[in-house]
């Protein structure tokens, strides 16, 4: 979608960065990186090669058709997409390309058997509930997925995961550590009968807080894009020492400067008066491009390394800075909505700031920017 688009804005992906926020969360051997949702919106497969480059020898996707873009581009690493096989198109194309695709009910280990080929060792990762009340087997009915597992001909369970639902939250630590335990009891039943089945339990949160829950594989995703799940809990500093670096910035060209006069509104609603004679940037990226209506008035970007606040209504196309207090800011300068570059004592808005802003979080952030943004790389 975003190789597509005739946006003027630009998402900006550093790749270094995400390379050394992943070397931060723990050995190559140990993590597999989570890329689904086209990595966030950062680009599926440049993030998957530049991780690889770095080690790493599993990927987490969302889709089958994922983790065949990956194959397409070549690699051969273990891939898992998490939302599972889907059709028999999905299925043919896992056995095909020998993806460990989620079984997490009944229904798919059965569709799972009935896609095992004679000399084709069908890989799957069984996924497991244990607290987020979503997808996977209970521990109620394990014992019958063990006897079904132990049936079918071709199948090898190569991982058994589970997902915390609140490891981010301090004061929720009593149910995280109920998870593991649970956790811990099914991958053991497993264990008993597959000695070689890999366990993973963990996304960021807990490869960060909870390293005695780590065991064979850790599944980092937000903060390999630079994101810290704790932004604003108790535990906040546990990410933040880690040091890890946003990696998608987001500019827009000035498409006019406009002298105001006192009394002179700005754009739909008039929800900017100047006070005193003014200047005011327009610049070219809206709402139809991922930046929120809801973010009018509410945010501040930086405009030749300044901070300056947006003012007015978020339009489809336009939004509008005050930049009064800036000189000479000309046409076909570049705004920063996101990151960039700031001058000494300035600070760029991060995704984060933008997520606070919107009573989101930057995952979703992140998605729509990279997702409705032409992307560059460096
Ligand atoms: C998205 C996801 C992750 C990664 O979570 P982060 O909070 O981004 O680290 C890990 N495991 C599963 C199953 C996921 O869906």
């Amino acid at each position: 979608m975003s190789d597509c688009t005739f946006s003027p804005s630009l998402c900006h992906i550093d790749l270094g960065a995400i390379r050394r926020n992943f070397g931060r969360m723990g050995e190559a051997h140990a993590l597999m990186p989570v890329i689904k949702s086209d990595a966030y919106g950062h680009g599926l497969v440049p993030v998957a090669r530049v991780l690889s480059d770095a080690g790493a020898r599993r990927f987490a996707v969302g889709t089958v058709s994922e983790a065949m873009a990956l194959r397409d581009a070549g690699l051969r690493q273990t891939i898992v997409p998490l939302l599972g096989a889907l059709t028999d198109v999905d299925w043919q194309g896992a056995v095909m390309q020998g993806l460990t695709p989620v079984v997490g009910n009944f229904d798919q280990l059965e569709r799972a058997a009935a896609h095992c080929h004679a000399g084709r060792t069908l890989r799957v990762a069984i996924k497991c509930e244990t607290g987020m009340g979503r997808l996977g087997f209970s521990q109620k009915e394990l014992p019958q997925v063990i006897d079904r597992l132990r049936s079918i001909q071709g199948i090898e369970p190569a991982m058994v995961i589970s997902h915390f639902s609140c490891a981010d939250m301090p004061e929720q630590e009593a149910y995280t550590q109920e998870q593991v335990r649970r956790f811990t009891a099914m991958s053991d039943a497993l264990r008993e009968v597959f000695p070689e089945i890999e366990r993973s339990l963990c996304n960021t949160a807990g490869t960060i807080g909870r390293p005695e829950a780590h065991f064979e594989v850790c599944r980092p995703g937000i903060s390999l894009y630079g994101g810290n799940p704790f932004t604003g809990t108790t535990w906040e500093d546990k990410g933040a020492k880690l040091g890890l670096e946003w990696a998608m910035s987001v500019s827009a060209p000035v498409i006019e400067v406009r002298q105001l006069a006192e009394g002179q509104s700005v754009s739909y609603g008039r929800l900017f008066t100047a006070q005193k004679p003014s200047v005011v940037a327009v610049v070219a990226i809206g709402y139809a491009t991922a930046f929120n209506r809801a973010l009018s008035t509410r945010t501040a970007m930086l405009v030749n390394g300044r901070r300056v606040p947006q003012v007015g209504r978020v339009c489809m196309g336009m939004i509008m800075a005050d930049v009064t207090n800036i000189p000479q800011v000309r046409v076909g300068d570049t705004a920063w909505l996101v990151g960039g570059p700031a001058d000494p004592g300035q600070t760029p808005v991060t995704p984060q700031d933008m997520a606070d802003a919107l009573g989101t979080i930057s995952y979703e952030v992140l998605c729509l920017f990279g997702g409705m943004n032409p992307r560059v790389y460096g």
